[in-house]
């Protein structure tokens, strides 16, 4: 009994997406299944933006960029743990990325700084819209044009696999549970990562318990674990990013474009103590070294009138605002007098255009005028790094590196491609480059 497809997509993120209209547009027939009621996975929470080097939009800025630089700063970023031959694809594919996306509906005009980048490359749509909401509204409109064979409320149970050792197929349990098998070509995991699962990141990094986490619930590693049943290798599954900037205790994100675009981070003592726009793991890291392990996202208006995405933050009442910075001290209970210091003795660096005290290389804003704002952050579990490992065309690999036959993979549940860290901006490049990656060769390999 069952159905069959040419190709089944199991996750309904930004790479299944991704995966499911590059596929149907070279022909193949496909079916995406997504557990939840709704697509988007992690993806839809994506503010930041997608890094990509060599785009018009770069070059319209007059950024000089290239895929060496993108690959150098991945790779640094991931502390070289990353395999380099995905970086090199990631990093040569990001450009056709962000063509691709325009071509869906999902322009990313904007050119700004994100943390571990030596230039300008996270590319986000105009009028400063999240990022991964934009690309998932785009996205899911395309696939509704191309009536695509969408299946919300469906969870992958189990990856099929012959005798052979040749992938066949998917068994699903749909919304009233009701189990039934689709049989394919091929089979693109897309499912995303673990960072919801609580027993499966302690069991990685038990050093991580208690931690908030910023993920939807359905980042819970269905497809690692199905993929490791059926005998994928896994990779870096102990690699698990926390993002430096998120709302203690509520799971909120706040974008890197915050810091990116010119904010600070003073601690409780008013004090800056790190350069902003070092990695992810080096600015969290910093600031669990601070009392109560949180600091305060310090910013004035002409960062909120370039950052359109600040908006929801005051809309959910995250930010205390104030006309100097004594008052915003007093509001966040910080001496008002190092608070106003501290801005002083930035606002000389933006002046010499030299940070003497942190190095912070990009000082894009300056603190003379106000209102003045304040968000309170603390890390939180953001990323797997690891997961499935893949080669170039994106084909699972075994314990024995070899390739599982008519199974691949793409976005968050594979591994290698961030190495020890992962870069903002690289997810979206990641889900576009190796969801388009995956869909081409399963739709090759249909056409064998
Ligand atoms: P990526 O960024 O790699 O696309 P996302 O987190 O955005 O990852 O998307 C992964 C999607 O896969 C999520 O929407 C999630 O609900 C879905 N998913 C996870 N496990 C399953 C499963 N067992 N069956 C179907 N969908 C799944």
């Amino acid at each position: 009994k069952g159905e069959s497809t040419d190709i089944v997509i199991i996750g309904g993120g930004g790479a299944g997406m991704t995966a499911a209209i590059e596929a149907h547009n070279q022909g193949a027939k496909v079916i995406l299944i997504e557990k939840m009621p709704m697509l988007g996975g992690n993806t839809v929470r994506a503010e930041g933006g997608l890094n990509a080097a060599g785009t018009p939009y770069q070059a319209a800025a007059g950024i000089k960029d290239s895929p060496e630089l993108h690959f150098e700063d991945t790779m640094k970023g991931g502390k070289n743990l990353n395999n380099p031959e995905l970086v090199r694809t990631l990093t040569n594919g990001a450009a056709a990325s962000v063509e691709w996306l325009k071509e869906n509906g999902a322009e990313l005009s904007e050119v700004g700084r994100a943390g571990g980048a030596s230039v300008n490359r996270i590319h986000r749509p105009a009028g400063g819209e999240a990022a991964g909401n934009f690309i998932v509204v785009a996205l899911k409109k395309k696939l509704e044009e191309y009536k695509i064979d969408v299946r919300l409320r469906t969870t992958a149970d189990e990856i099929v696999k012959n005798k052979d050792g040749v992938v066949t197929g998917v068994k699903v349990t749909d919304k009233d549970g009701k189990q039934y098998t689709i049989s394919a070509n091929s089979v693109i995991l897309a499912a995303g990562g673990f960072g919801a699962n609580m027993d499966m990141i302690k069991g990685y990094q038990p050093k991580l318990e208690g931690f908030s986490t910023t993920n939807h619930p359905g980042a819970t590693g269905d497809g690692t674990t199905m993929a490791e049943k059926i005998g994928a290798k896994l990779v870096d599954m102990k690699e698990i990013q926390i993002h430096p900037t998120t709302i203690p205790n509520q799971g909120v994100l706040i974008t890197e474009g915050v810091r990116g675009d010119g904010a600070i981070l003073v601690n409780s003592e008013g004090k800056r103590f790190t350069n902003e726009l070092l990695t992810r793991d080096v600015v969290s890291r910093n600031i669990l070294a601070q009392s109560g392990k949180v600091a305060y996202l310090i910013f004035n208006d002409e960062l909120r009138a370039n950052l359109k995405a600040t908006e929801v933050y005051f809309g959910m009442d995250l930010v205390k605002e104030a006309a100097t910075p004594e008052e915003l001290a007093a509001q966040i209970g910080v001496d008002g007098k190092a608070l106003a210091d501290t801005l002083n003795t930035y606002n000389g660096f933006v002046a010499s255009g030299k940070d003497t005290e942190f190095e912070r290389p990009d000082l894009e804003l300056s603190f003379e005028k106000g209102k003045y704002y304040a968000i309170q952050v603390t890390p939180g579990i953001h990323h797997t790094m690891g997961g499935v490992a893949i080669n170039t065309q994106a084909q699972v690999l075994d314990t024995k590196d070899q390739v599982i036959a008519g199974l691949y993979a793409a976005g968050e549940v594979t591994g290698g491609v961030h190495g020890a860290n992962r870069l903002g901006g690289n997810a979206l490049a990641d889900i576009t480059t190796f969801g388009r990656i995956a869909a081409d060769e399963a739709v090759k390999a249909l056409k064998k």
